[in-house]
């Protein structure tokens, strides 16, 4: 896979270049024939089985920014905000899978990791190994930095004890970037980010989370009890964790805005046909004009989801800064998302409220844009900051 993307300065912004395009179309086909047929029993059963995870592998779509040397695609950020858009136009639980693998993952082992530490990990996040990213506990969500999960030194090593909550691909990770302090009184300037991986000594996934909404994407609690971390191990420096976090969840948030254009995209398609063939009062409901009007007012709100997510991830990649644009990308596409699916359930009448049609998934599965790296309400701050200084 070439890296050429089309010029991020002028192209209009859904304007995909021609890798793009194959890759887009490639994932999107990909998703129609392996996973559409799994979605009901995935959801229903809450997991995502691992001869699916091993398929993901073998698209190459789970190590998109890996350099080709460690055995990834050494495509760019905007691929991976296709593939997450692709994913979870059928399903956004196996979006979130891949959106956490490589623009959370993949993409603070490439920014912070040693040299030993990529040549260590990424040859296997390209091949078999999920990852997971650890921040949240009970008691620290949109207050990230109160976390309590310590770690300290033990001569050569360092050791971690806490739990960790609400974490994505915890059953089906084998690594983990752990956020710990190793100093309480230093406040977020004692935050550090650790691998550790599933077989380390002292380390448990806990827990599975019974969910509303994405109930196939794992979702799980993390225990350490003294569990050994080789010094070597620490991503980036001690004591730089906040900076690790704050960066990687700025382009995740990106990740999840193209999760929630891509689930609105499935909502419409199944809308959209579905009006054409639903008869009442003797012709196709998407014929009264109530219902052109309203599926041409999701269709623009959509529109305007997708620029602003596509913008935020071509800002990212020509390294102009994104992050307020990334914030309004993800509580924009999250509230587009609520809205269309909640239409598409509507449009479908009765049928919309029962899971032998596709779209009360969608609509259960739009709400998690909203709490989900960083909730609304962090989103707002974020761009209110930026705009009243
Ligand atoms: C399905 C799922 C998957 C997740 N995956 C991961 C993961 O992989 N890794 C991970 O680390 N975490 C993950 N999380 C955790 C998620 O990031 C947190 O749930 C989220 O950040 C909110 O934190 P909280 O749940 O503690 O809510 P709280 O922080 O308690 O927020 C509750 C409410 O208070 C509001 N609020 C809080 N502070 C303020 C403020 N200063 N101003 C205004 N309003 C405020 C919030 O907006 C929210 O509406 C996941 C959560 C879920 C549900």
């Amino acid at each position: 896979m070439s890296t050429q993307t089309s010029d991020p300065i002028r192209s209009a912004l859904t304007l995909l270049s021609e890798d793009e395009r194959l890759f887009r179309d490639s994932v999107y086909e990909f998703a129609d024939r392996e996973v559409r047929p799994l979605v009901r029993e995935m959801d229903e059963q809450a997991r995502i089985p691992r001869a699916l995870v091993d398929k993901l592998f073998g698209l190459g779509v789970m190590g998109i920014e890996i350099p080709e040397a460690h055995g990834g695609a050494g495509a760019s950020f905007f691929h991976s905000v296709l593939a997450v858009e692709s994913f979870s136009r059928v399903d956004p639980s196996v979006g979130v899978l891949v959106d956490v693998q490589n623009t959370l993952v993949i993409n603070a082992l490439l920014r912070w990791g040693s040299d030993d530490i990529k040549r260590r990990y990424l040859p296997k996040m390209a091949a078999s190994v999920v990852g997971a990213y650890a921040l949240s506990e009970a008691g620290s969500g949109s207050d990230a930095f109160a976390m309590t999960t310590r770690a300290a030194e033990r001569g050569e090593e360092w050791s971690i004890t806490g739990r960790k909550l609400w974490i994505t691909n915890g059953n089906e990770a084998d690594l983990f970037i752990v956020f710990a302090t190793v100093n309480p009184e230093a406040g977020y300037r004692g935050i550090t980010a650790f691998l550790v991986e599933r077989g380390f000594p002292g380390f448990s996934v806990g827990k599975k989370e019974d969910k509303l909404g994405i109930r196939a994407s794992s979702t799980c609690e993390l225990l350490f009890e003294e569990c050994p971390v080789p010094r070597a191990n620490v991503l980036g420096e001690v004591g730089k964790g906040y900076k690790v976090a704050i960066e990687t969840l700025n382009e995740g948030r990106i990740g999840i805005g193209a999760q929630m254009i891509g689930l609105s995209r499935g909502a419409l398609d199944h809308t959209i046909k579905y009006t054409r063939d639903r008869k009442q009062f003797g012709k196709a409901i998407g014929e009264f004009q109530a219902v052109k009007h309203q599926l041409a007012r999701a269709a623009t709100e959509l529109e305007a989801a997708r620029l602003l997510v596509y913008n935020a991830a071509r800002l990212r990649d020509a390294q102009q800064p994104f992050v307020t644009e990334a914030a309004m990308c993800k509580i924009f596409s999250s509230e587009v998302a609520e809205r269309v699916t909640s239409l598409s359930v509507n449009l479908h009448g009765g049928n919309g409220f029962v899971k032998e049609y596709p779209v009360e998934k969608l609509y259960r599965d739009a709400k998690i844009g909203q709490i989900y790296e960083g909730t609304s309400n962090l989103q707002l701050e974020t761009i209110a900051k930026q705009i009243l200084g």
